[in-house]
């Protein structure tokens, strides 16, 4: 418990008789970076609200760096919504300092911050434009700067690559890497599975208000792999090769690519064979141009779960 900056018990919600949450349990350890998936009505936003106590929850409990949530928590909280709101009419420079101010940072201060910020980001020309006169990606990226400013500890994206281009999501990944680095925790929201393939350290995976699985990506990508091998090999003897391979391993449909010239089998191994035992089999039939073990993608094991908990 000591090292986990916000832990969440048994957290639920309903809103009439519709249960948008039903016991969320997560922990998440400082300093790293947790995703949670789900698709379109899960029950995502719910929760973050709830962290972020703008929502009340029926039952359950959540505790930040030890503590049981209270009031004073939200200026450690840094929370970019997605739906966002900033006054159109004002400046770009004059909205910040003012969002800065609420977040308790002297004039000066903000000013300064936001100085290394938009010079950071490459955006001091905006300064003094319209926020009107902003795109959906420009407003983005200044409300990311204003959530960050005050270097909160706990830091919550709602699918925080939603309005930005390629170029655009990539940099504010990047951002978001560093902020980890330097000592923040970060917690995103996302139907995105690739944003979680790239980014997260941890993952909790939500269908239906229902938690399914969570844990480290690399133990969830070891405890849902299958065995499963992708070969190449330049081979005189196909029809005998894939006579032996029918009969002593499991033969799948191949659904990878190369750029080698050969026959390309997908394989499983059966219950108590090893790599080696394959290995062999290949090496006697001809030259391994291609062996990889395919490791389960996010999207995968999000499959995998909501089938076998369908
Ligand atoms: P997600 O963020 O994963 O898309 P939400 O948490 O926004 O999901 O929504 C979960 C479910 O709860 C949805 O079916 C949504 O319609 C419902 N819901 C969310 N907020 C409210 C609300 N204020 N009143 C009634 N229903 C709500």
């Amino acid at each position: 418990m000591k090292d986990m900056l916000l832990v969440a018990e048994e957290v639920s919600k309903a809103y009439g008789n519709y249960t948008a949450l039903n016991k969320m349990s997560i922990q998440v350890p400082k300093q790293s970076i947790f995703g949670i998936l789900g698709p379109n009505g899960a029950g995502k936003t719910t929760f973050i609200r709830i962290i972020n106590q703008i929502t009340l929850p029926d039952s359950g409990k959540i505790w930040l760096d030890g503590e049981p949530l209270q009031p004073k928590h939200v200026q450690y909280i840094g929370y970019l919504p997605e739906e966002r709101g900033l006054y159109k009419s004002m400046t770009v420079g004059a909205q910040a300092l003012y969002l800065a101010q609420l977040k308790g940072l002297s004039k000066k201060e903000a000013k300064r911050r936001l100085e290394y910020w938009f010079e950071r980001l490459e955006i001091m020309g905006w300064w003094n434009k319209k926020i009107q006169e902003l795109s959906k990606g420009m407003a983005q990226k200044i409300q990311f700067i204003v959530t960050v400013l005050h270097q909160p500890k706990l830091l919550i994206f709602d699918e925080p690559f939603s309005g930005f281009d390629p170029v655009n999501a990539n940099l504010i990944k990047d951002e978001i890497l560093k902020l980890k680095e330097d000592g923040a925790t970060i917690l995103f929201s996302t139907h995105r599975m690739e944003s979680v393939e790239e980014m997260c350290d941890y993952m909790a995976l939500i269908n239906k208000s229902n938690k399914l699985i969570d844990g480290k990506v690399t133990d969830l990508k070891q405890e849902y792999k299958t065995n499963t091998y992708q070969v190449e090999i330049v081979t005189q003897q196909q029809a005998e090769l894939t006579e032996v391979l029918t009969t002593h391993f499991n033969l799948l449909p191949n659904k990878f690519s190369s750029i080698h010239q050969g026959e390309k089998f997908t394989i499983r191994l059966k219950t108590g064979q090893t790599v080696n035992q394959l290995l062999q089999v290949l090496i006697k039939y001809g030259e391994v141009h291609h062996f990889v073990e395919q490791i389960p993608s996010v999207n995968d094991i999000f499959i995998q779960t909501v089938t076998a908990n369908a």
